[in-house]
Order: structure tokens, then C-alpha cells, then sequence
């Protein structure tokens, strides 16, 4: 049988990294799978301001590279592979595989006590042509990061919903104009969005207009819309943010792990269909998931703030639990 490690994190976002530290301090001797794209979806981004004490902000990728260092340094173990599958039948060892071809089965399994998952979100992507080539070259998809760099620029907002009313009213601080590009005659955000965005004179709304295609060389020049006729329009454009949701990674957990109706994790915090102590802050393991030994941190449960900082975070708590759970304590924090 392979070597029992104490805990496996998978994922290597704020959360991960952040369960690295804490659980390295713990003297939990840590092994971390990055994937083979590490450091998450601050990645994507360029300078992140509202990250806490760095008053001069820090470039995404510099945070998640200082992070990975700060979990390594204290003694976590970090693999840049992706994890194919896992069983968490047991409880006593749970199994994490990776792809191996070079092994007869083609897969290396690990054992652990314990697992954090903290695989995090991707932002769902329209798919049109152009969008993913000009991905960080006027497509964006976070205007709380990006905003700043779109001063006088005419942006466009991909998306009805809160998330797309927020990164609108982000922009109106900076661009020249910002088109919300709604594909059907209603928005799905909030009254009280709604309202902001209507009442917001450097905000337009453009019903029933779905993005057809992303022009540009080096960055976004056009883009294409077409509306309920079918009518193509060519617009000119410098930012194009795509704010129509996120999708958890989770399907490597289907079957094994409780996920709620939108694919997120759930833990004991919010609600997964386990029994849960009543008083779970006091007793229980707020980070757990429908398995025992097995935590979630991040935005692969969290749906709502999404930002580095509540990531890490919860992170932090996951191995908190872990930590307790490893040790056999009951919880009094
Ligand atoms: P939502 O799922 O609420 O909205 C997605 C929007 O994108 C909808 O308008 C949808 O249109 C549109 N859309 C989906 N696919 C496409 C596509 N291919 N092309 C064009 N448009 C598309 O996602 P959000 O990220 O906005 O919000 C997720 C959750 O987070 C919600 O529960 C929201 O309330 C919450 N949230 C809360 C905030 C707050 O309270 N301040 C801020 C941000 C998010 P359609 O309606 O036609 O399907």
C-alpha cells in the first residue's frame, strides 16, 4: 500500500495555497496538487489592488507565485499535476489518483486522513470567435480587477445578471461608455441592480442582443452583435467583459461529495444533506463536506463573494478543521 499522508490539498488558488500554510505550520506535512496550470485565476489578471497589505497592489500572478513559495517554505509539498479521479468511500484513506502513462494502471494513487478540495471556479465564456484569443487583451472577466485600465475606453458587459450590473457600475468609474449586452428582454439581476443600472446615465442597455464575435489584431477592436432579427451590427469596442456566470470545478466529485443544484460543494456551513451538529461553528467542522475528512475552501463552495481574500480565508478554516479533525480534538476555538 502507498505511504498514508495526513492531508492532500487539491488546487492551488488562494485557497489552497493559504490550507498550504496552515497546514505546513501544523506539522501536517502537506502534499499540494497544483494542476498543470497552477496558481488559479488570479493568474488571468493584472494588478490586484484590494488585496490587504499590499498598498501599492501586486500583480496576480506575483501573489499567487509569492503564495505557492510561502506554502512550500513551511514545509507543503506541491505537485504540478492534476488529479483525475478520487474515492472517498472510506473513511480511514481516501484516495487521490493522477495520470500516469508511464505506470501499468495510468494512474498514481495517494492515500491521505484527510483531503481539502479548493479547485475553484472558472468563469463561464460565451465561446464566440475571438473571446478566447483576445482573453487578457481587452476580454475580461473581473471588473472589480480590471476596470482601472479601461479609462476613457468604450467597454461593453456580457450578462444580465448581478455580477454583470456590478462590473458595470465598476467600469462607470473609469470608461468612456459602458453597453450591457443582454441577450433576452429582461435582465436576471436584482430589482435593486436593475434599477442602479437603469438610473446610471453612462450605463446603455441593449435587450435581446446576443455578442456574435471579438474583432482585433493584437487587442479588441469590434465586436459583433446581432439582435432578435437577426440583424448583425459591427460596434466599436476597447473592453469586452464577460460576466455570465462561473462554474465550480467540481466534476471530479460527482458521486463522492454533496453538491448543490449549481454544481458548488457543499460543506457543513451551508448545508450539506449529511447529519450536521445544529451547533456546527461550536462543535462541528464548518468546512467539511458530506464526507468526513474531506473540507472544501473557496470558490469551488462560494458562490457569492468569490474574491481572493474570502478564498484564502476560508482556505485558512479548512485547515483549522483539518487540523482538529487530524488531531482527534473535539472543536473549541
Ligand atoms: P447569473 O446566473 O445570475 O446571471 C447570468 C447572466 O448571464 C444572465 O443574465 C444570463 O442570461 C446571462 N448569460 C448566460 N449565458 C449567456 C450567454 N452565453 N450569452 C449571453 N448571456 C448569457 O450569474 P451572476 O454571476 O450574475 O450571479 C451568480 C450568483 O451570484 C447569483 O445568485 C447572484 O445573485 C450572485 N451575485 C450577487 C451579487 C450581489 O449580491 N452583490 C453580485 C454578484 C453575484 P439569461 O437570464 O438569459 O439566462
Amino acid at each position: 500500500m502507498s505511504e498514508v499522508r495526513e492531508l492532500i490539498i487539491i488546487g492551488s488558488g488562494p485557497a489552497g495555497y493559504t490550507a498550504g500554510v496552515y497546514a505546513a505550520r501544523a506539522q501536517l506535512q502537506p502534499l499540494l496538487f497544483a494542476g498543470e496550470q497552477s496558481g488559479g485565476q488570479l493568474m488571468n489578471t493584472t494588478l490586484v489592488e484590494n488585496w490587504p497589505g499590499s498598498k501599492d497592489g501586486i500583480m496576480g500572478p506575483d501573489l499567487m507565485m509569492d503564495m505557492r513559495a510561502q506554502a512550500e517554505k513551511f514545509g507543503t509539498q506541491i505537485l504540478d499535476r492534476h488529479v483525475t479521479r478520487v474515492d472517498f468511500s472510506s473513511e480511514e484513506f481516501k484516495k487521490v489518483y493522477v495520470g500516469d502513462p508511464s505506470t501499468s494502471s495510468g494512474h498514481v494513487e495517494y492515500l491521505a486522513k484527510a483531503v481539502i478540495v479548493a479547485t475553484g471556479a472558472k468563469s463561464r465564456m460565451t465561446g464566440v470567435p475571438g473571446e478566447d484569443r483576445l482573453l487578457g487583451r481587452g476580454v475580461a472577466v473581473c471588473a472589480v480587477c480590471d476596470a482601472a485600465f479601461y479609462r476613457d475606453k468604450k467597454t461593453f458587459v456580457i450578462g444580465g445578471g448581478d455580477a454583470a450590473v456590478e462590473d458595470a457600475m465598476a467600469l462607470t468609474k473609469f470608461a468612456s461608455s459602458v453597453t450591457m449586452l443582454i441577450r433576452s428582454d429582461k435582465m436576471r439581476a436584482s430589482k435593486i441592480m436593475q434599477e442602479r443600472a437603469e438610473n446610471e446615465p453612462k450605463i446603455t442597455i441593449m435587450y435581446n442582443t446576443q455578442i456574435k464575435e471579438v474583432l482585433g489584431d493584437q487587442k479588441v477592436e469590434k465586436i459583433v452583435v446581432t439582435n432578435e432579427n437577426n440583424e448583425d451590427q459591427e460596434l466599436l469596442a476597447d473592453g469586452v467583459f464577460v460576466a455570465i456566470g462561473h462554474v465550480p470545478v467540481t466534476s471530479l466529485f460527482n458521486g463522492q461529495l454533496d453538491l448543490d443544484e449549481k454544481g458548488y460543494l457543499m460543506t457543513h456551513l451551508n448545508g450539506t444533506k449529511s447529519e450536521v451538529a445544529e451547533d456546527v461553528w461550536l462543535k462541528g467542522y464548518p468546512t467539511m463536506t458530506s464526507a468526513t475528512g474531506v473540507f472544501a475552501a473557496g470558490d469551488v463552495v462560494d458562490f457569492r463573494y468569490r474574491q481572493a481574500i474570502t478564498s484564502a480565508g476560508m482556505g485558512c478554516m479548512a485547515a483549522l478543521d483539518a487540523e482538529k479533525y487530524l488531531t482527534g480534538h473535539s472543536v473549541s476555538y
